[in-house]
């Protein structure tokens, strides 16, 4: 439901950004159910190789308020590739994400944050907008109880807070996200206490994205 969800700017001291890079996956319907329960939006960076039959994934979580982002195609080590494989990257996973949604997706995260000033020169004029993070756990290797403790731990207003909703092929990585949606609910459950709410990083100001 869009209504009633129209853009804001989150001014406010009690805001944080729950984001979740390299999906969908089976698990990203896990954590919208979730977020859907505590009332929280939040942001996907989303692999376009991994959106081949989770499009209403998409779908649905553009319909409940949340924000899809563009995480590259395939998950490259960017500054490796050409600009216009760069561009590439985006724009066919831009491409996908509008197929299948009908929106437009405008910020990225590169894979592994790696974007040096090659990456960015390749991006420029895209009017694409870089997102990074400022508290990163290793859900993807950790147990649900460590990501939870190391990010309520670092909690605060501003935080843009990563976490993993699929993988990438070959990731070598946990390959299930149980232990990621298991920390999610601790982690909202504190957010709720906290007085503490996330909203995607459409909402945020440009100069708050540049963690
Ligand atoms: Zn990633």
């Amino acid at each position: 439901m869009l209504t009633g969800m129209s853009p804001r700017r989150s001014t406010e001291k009690s805001v944080l950004a729950l984001t979740f890079d390299d999906g969908p996956s089976p698990w990203t319907i896990e954590i919208l159910d979730l977020l859907a329960e505590h009332g929280a939006r939040a942001t996907f960076f989303v692999l376009g190789a991994n959106i081949a039959g989770r499009e209403s994934t998409l779908r649905r979580a553009i319909a409940e308020g949340h924000q899809l982002g563009l995480h590259s195609w395939s998950h490259p080590h960017l500054p490796d590739l050409s600009p216009g494989e760069v561009r590439d990257e985006m724009f066919r996973t831009q491409t996908a994400i509008e197929r299948a949604t009908g929106t437009v997706a405008r910020f990225w995260r590169p894979p592994y944050f790696e974007a040096d000033e090659h990456v960015r020169r390749a991006l420029a004029g895209t009017e694409l907008i870089e997102v990074g993070c400022s508290i990163a756990p290793e859900d993807y290797h950790w147990s649900a109880l460590q990501t939870a403790a190391y990010v309520v731990e670092r909690l605060e207003p501003g935080a843009i807070v990563d976490l993993h909703d699929g993988q990438p092929e070959n990731s070598g990585s946990d390959p299930t996200r149980t232990a990621t949606v298991a920390a999610l609910e601790l982690i909202l459950a504190e957010l709720e206490k906290r007085d503490l709410r996330s909203a995607p990083v459409s909402e945020f100001p440009l100069s708050a994205l540049e963690k």
